[in-house]
């Protein structure tokens, strides 16, 4: 497993829930080299309909567009492909509410 940002590997798991997964498999890490925190096993929300239909058109909105060329386990093995290699498409951010939210300086 490495950073999903800068490949290091010197990552930790954090202690974190995680809002909307409710899959127990789904772990948070920081990546002790530059901060970033990921999921891991990494998450391919999006199929290769979507990808050609970005390289082909410059636009969103190509999921399933080409599902008829492509076989399931093609469909499966891309997005394994991309999620073993750490390229998959899925980030997300932590947002903390600092404690001194409300407080003014003037
Ligand atoms: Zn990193």
């Amino acid at each position: 497993m490495k950073c999903t940002l800068c490949d290091n590997q010197n990552i930790e798991l954090i202690d974190a829930k995680i809002r909307s997964i409710d899959s127990k498999d789904m772990k948070v890490y920081k990546c002790m080299n530059c901060g970033v925190h990921f999921l891991y096993p990494y998450i391919q929300r999006y199929d290769i309909s979507n990808h050609i239909q970005w390289l082909k058109n410059k636009v969103p909105g190509g999921q399933g567009m080409y599902n008829h060329l492509f076989t399931s386990n093609f469909k499966i093995s891309y997005e394994n492909m991309l999620i073993e290699q750490g390229k998959s498409d899925t980030v997300f951010a932590i947002c903390k509410i600092s404690d001194k939210v409300g407080e003014r300086n003037d």
